[in-house]
């Protein structure tokens, strides 16, 4: 018994001695450029994940001069992405019809990089025409490719009635416009409420880009708003959304605001198959979890994650400046790819300590960077 074990420790020895002689040699015949070198079951290396294609399930475009476009397009064409740019803010109308024409003009230019959600007016709220006209932007939006429509955290945080009450998504009223959606095959994106740090005070807050994005839009900082309803009101509308169209797809956008704890997003997985979440701009609140908790949950949930940034181009809220949005999109996906790819120790500028890389299989990746958004985006 004891000598089986040390002729086996002498083996692992053995094995352990030549392991690092055939990754050298792994090493040399891709330096070589004969062939790649075979990877391991699963692993998948940052310059394949690069040239993967890829698509960014949430970001935005706002109105952009073609000198622009110019030189947008090709960061993503290097990193082999498309993107789906969502037209946000019915309460901007004015605004939002610009976002609505820059987004069905470059899908049109560039069908194979530019899709888009589009959005309906909200500044008509309340008037007799106000489902009509919305029910025809969104008729034009899908005549002109959108993949969806959006819904937005206005609504359930801002949109008021005369008597002085906030509409939430759930109100009967919306109920129309999630028919027509889903009559068409389309897909609702539901950016409803906020992380839940919106209702904590800054000091409370558990990242620097939730703080950073209060202090500059204190309308949407529901601690300082008290009569705004509270975070699990705006939960439990969305799902109540979820519950009275479940044959309607709906993909929440920023991990559907349940970003502090991946339970609370796998109990509406389970709940709700009609619900897949997109994790714009919340990767961060992934690296604050436990890692092995959070890499049980996406290898689980595999079919319900779209891979999204938040990233914006254009000008949106003052001035915009092009070669910096590019070098910031290029330093986003090099930090993604690392987190999802590899088991790296990295650092966050959103709060203090380090983390590890989550090391997905190569699938896995597949499905999160490519399959559900063509899955849950029908038309892609
Ligand atoms: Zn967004």
């Amino acid at each position: 018994m004891h000598l089986l074990y040390f002729t086996h420790l002498r083996l692992l020895k053995n094995l352990l001695l030549i392991l690092p002689v055939s990754i050298i040699l792994l090493g040399f015949s891709k330096s070589a450029g004969k062939t790649d070198p075979p990877l391991s079951q699963g692993e998948i290396t940052l310059e394949k994940l690069e040239k993967m294609p890829k698509i960014d399930a949430h970001a935005h475009i706002y109105p952009l001069p073609d000198e622009e476009v110019a030189k947008f397009i090709p960061v993503l064409e290097k990193h082999n992405f498309s993107w789906i740019t969502i037209a946000t803010e019915g309460l901007r109308w004015h605004e939002l019809k610009g976002q609505i024409d820059i987004a069905a003009d470059l899908h049109a230019r560039y069908p194979q990089r530019v899709a888009w959600i589009t959005f309906f007016n909200l500044q008509n709220w309340g008037s007799p025409d106000w489902e009509k006209e919305a029910i025809r932007t969104i008729e034009e939006g899908f005549s002109k490719g959108a993949l969806g429509v959006k819904v937005y955290k206005e609504i359930g945080m801002e949109l008021k009635d005369p008597d002085g009450r906030f509409v939430m998504i759930d109100d009967p009223r919306f109920d129309p416009l999630f028919r027509y959606v889903g009559k068409k095959g389309k897909t609702v994106a539901a950016h409803i409420g906020e992380p839940r740090n919106c209702w904590l005070p800054f000091d409370s807050m558990t990242v620097e880009g939730d703080r950073e994005y209060f202090r500059s839009h204190p309308k949407f900082h529901a601690y300082q708003h008290p009569e705004i309803p509270g975070y699990w009101a705006q939960i439990a509308a969305r799902d109540h959304v979820l519950e009275k169209f479940p044959n309607l797809r709906i993909v929440g956008c920023h991990l559907g605001s349940l970003e502090f704890d991946v339970d609370e997003i796998a109990r509406r997985l389970e709940k709700y198959p009609n619900f897949a979440v997109d994790m714009a701009g919340r990767v961060c609140h992934f690296q604050l979890q436990i890692r092995e908790k959070v890499r049980n949950f996406m290898i689980k949930y595999q079919d319900r994650l779209l891979y999204g940034t938040d990233l914006m181009v254009g000008p949106y809220e003052g001035p915009f400046n092009i070669d910096k949005a590019c070098a910031n999109m290029d330093q986003v996906y090099h930090d993604d790819y690392r987190y999802f790819a590899t088991d790296e120790e990295m650092e966050s500028p959103d709060f203090p300590g380090k983390f590890r890389g989550l090391a997905l299989h190569a699938d896995v990746l597949k499905k999160i960077f490519h399959d559900n958004a063509v899955k849950w985006y029908p038309g892609l």
